[in-house]
């Protein structure tokens, strides 16, 4: 894993710790070396992030589409800004680009990002690992309604224990880099059957 993706808030959240995740996340990427993809803005954590690493002379590269560019938020001392159409071509181009994914604490953009790359392991379209940064316990509601969703049976429970989560950056990523897909076939075979197919 060499270009990780950050999907992370485009507001600072008033926990000060969040912040500080932003940072340590990012003087984690510094000392190894790792290349960051991310929405290429210039607020909230993800500006923490990108400004880290460009000021260690490491490599960012923003994906926005046009309409976010215009509205001016764009970071303007990036590695490499790509430019594309729409918010889904976005992130079309982060798992194309990307080894793996991480999610800091934000809000509706990271969790729409977070759901996306998720999606995208359950289908097997990539096999990647994707990671949760539980700063905090920000995303402890989140991970109680997706074993919700388990034990309601609309989310299967190795699709969810596919989903790694720390609170530390380091653990995390120690964590990602075991990660071994879970099998599709005998899934897909389930539904069907349970469909009467
Ligand atoms: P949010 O979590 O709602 O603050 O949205 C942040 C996530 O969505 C980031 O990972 C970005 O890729 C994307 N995003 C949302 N708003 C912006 C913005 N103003 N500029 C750039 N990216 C954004």
């Amino acid at each position: 894993m060499t270009t990780i993706c950050v999907f992370c808030g485009s507001s600072m959240g008033t926990n000060p710790l969040y912040k500080e995740a932003a940072k340590q996340t990012a003087d984690y990427f510094v000392q190894h070396r790792l290349k960051l993809v991310y929405g290429g803005a210039s607020v909230g954590l993800m500006k923490i992030l990108a400004d880290t690493l460009l000021e260690n002379n490491q490599e960012v590269i923003g994906i926005m589409p046009g309409l976010l560019i215009e509205k001016e938020v764009v970071h303007n001392g990036l590695t490499q800004l790509i430019r594309v159409e729409s918010m889904a071509e976005r992130k079309v181009k982060m798992v194309e680009i990307s080894d793996a994914f991480i999610a800091l604490p934000g809000g509706f953009g990271t969790f729409d990002e977070l759901t996306e790359v998720l999606i995208y392991n359950q289908l097997r379209v990539m096999d990647k690992p994707v990671g949760i940064l539980n700063t905090a316990g920000y995303f402890d509601k989140m991970l109680d309604f997706f074993d919700h969703a388990v034990q309601e049976g609309f989310v299967r429970a190795e699709h969810r224990d596919n989903l790694i989560v720390s609170d530390n950056i380091e653990t995390l990523m120690q964590q990602m880099q075991q990660y071994q897909p879970v099998s599709t076939k005998k899934w897909i075979e389930d539904i069907k059957s349970e469909s009467g197919k």
